[in-house]
């Protein structure tokens, strides 16, 4: 992997945002909601910017912006460390449309001047995010896979920079890793997806301070202008995200009545099937189950790794895993350097192996 440093201030330079820059303050979170529930993205990135705010030494902030929301989402905030919750309540907020949130962000962060903000990398974080970072002339790396502070020399000028946001994600088609600064301009926003950090109830002491600001101080009338009439969300049809056990197929799987055979593995385990992209687009098994830099990622205790190469595209969606066991025909695949376990030998031959082994032993 290679380490790469590359900072956004020339794009974003505007005497506004030079303005924004001295004042270094809070992090803030912006939490989603389905309904009253929280998703679980936000409550993820909670516990990551607690985790920035301590190491800053500052407070950590959430918004959340919906309708019939009050008193039902600050139990589901507040335990992930938050010391000021800010709950916009308000018809016409719910559900999402772009005008009414961006405008409660900027103007929030006018007042607050926050120096980060975390968004979920979901449908309406990448509509959000780079709607407030345009208005704030400040910069946004989307999709980020890891987030930390550090210090930054600039070379040209030989500045130097404390205590940066880090916003590290792959780049150039997956094959390096980019660490990307934004040194002058506030906040430092990023994107990430569901899945990539995990979330824990802090420990520590938070303030949990709650308020309710007047929304019509935030969001002229202008911005309701568009309607939502109807709106159709499709359930999730399989949990592979949350399952602690994944039978992930790769290409060495052959067909798509191979991947019958992982499903059969799985349903045994009562775990879920994943596949490598190669296998999505071989047409073996639905876009959905695609784990890895482009699809999801996933953080079980078990992974079973059948007829995968292990990309580093790939595995940016499963190193996290508790164990990972690897059946592989090629003793040599890369991804039989992470992996605990390796069964060199096919899947035809080892899968069916393993359903009979463990339906005997289970008994
Ligand atoms: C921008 C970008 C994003 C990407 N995003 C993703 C992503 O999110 N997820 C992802 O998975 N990939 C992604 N890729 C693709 C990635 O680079 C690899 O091409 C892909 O992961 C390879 O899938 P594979 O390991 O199943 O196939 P292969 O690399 O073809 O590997 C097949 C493996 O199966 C083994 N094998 C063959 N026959 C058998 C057998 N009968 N029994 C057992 N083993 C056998 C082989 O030894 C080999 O190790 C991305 C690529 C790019 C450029």
């Amino acid at each position: 992997m290679s380490f790469f440093l590359v900072h956004v201030t020339h794009q974003f330079h505007t005497p506004h945002s030079s303005l924004l820059i001295h004042i270094m303050n809070n992090v803030f979170v912006y939490c989603e909601t389905e309904g009253p529930n929280v998703l679980e993205v936000s409550q993820e990135l909670l516990t990551k910017g607690r985790k920035l705010a301590d190491k800053l030494g500052v407070d950590l902030h959430a918004i959340v912006a919906g309708s019939g929301i009050k008193g039902k989402v600050e139990t589901q905030i507040l335990p992930y460390g938050v010391d000021k919750l800010f709950v916009f309540e308000g018809n016409g907020l719910s559900p999402y449309t772009s005008a009414p949130h961006t405008d409660i962000l900027v103007n929030l962060f006018k007042e607050e001047r926050p120096q980060i903000c975390l968004l979920g990398a979901t449908v309406i974080g990448r509509d959000l995010g780079p709607r407030v970072s345009s208005s704030l002339t400040s910069g946004l790396t989307a999709d980020c896979t890891q987030l930390e502070i550090g210090d930054y020399d600039e070379k040209k000028t030989g500045k130097h920079y404390d205590n940066l946001l880090y916003q590290i994600r792959p780049a150039f088609g997956g094959n390096i890793v980019a660490t990307i600064v934004n040194p002058d301009h506030r906040p430092q926003m990023a994107t990430v997806r569901s899945g990539v950090m995990q979330k824990a109830l802090y420990e520590g002491q938070a303030k949990g301070e709650v308020v309710y600001p007047d929304v019509a101080k935030y969001v002229p009338e202008a911005d309701y202008v568009v309607k939502v009439i109807d709106r159709h969300v499709e359930a999730a049809k399989h949990n592979l995200k949350g399952s602690p056990i994944v039978v992930a197929g790769g290409y060495g799987v052959g067909s798509k009545e191979g991947f019958e055979l992982l499903f059969q593995l799985a349903k045994e385990l009562h775990g879920e099937v994943g596949a490598s992209r190669a296998a999505v687009d071989a047409g073996w098994a639905d876009h959905d189950r695609q784990i890895g830099q482009t699809g999801v990622t996933v953080h079980p205790k078990v992974y079973i790794a059948c007829g995968i190469s292990g990309q580093i595209q790939h595995i940016a969606g499963m190193q996290d895993s508790g164990i990972i066991i690897s059946i592989n025909s090629d003793p040599d695949a890369p991804i039989n350097k992470i992996a605990d376990y390796v069964i060199n030998g096919t899947v035809e031959e080892v899968v069916p192996k393993l359903i009979k082994y463990y339906k005997q032993n289970s008994k």
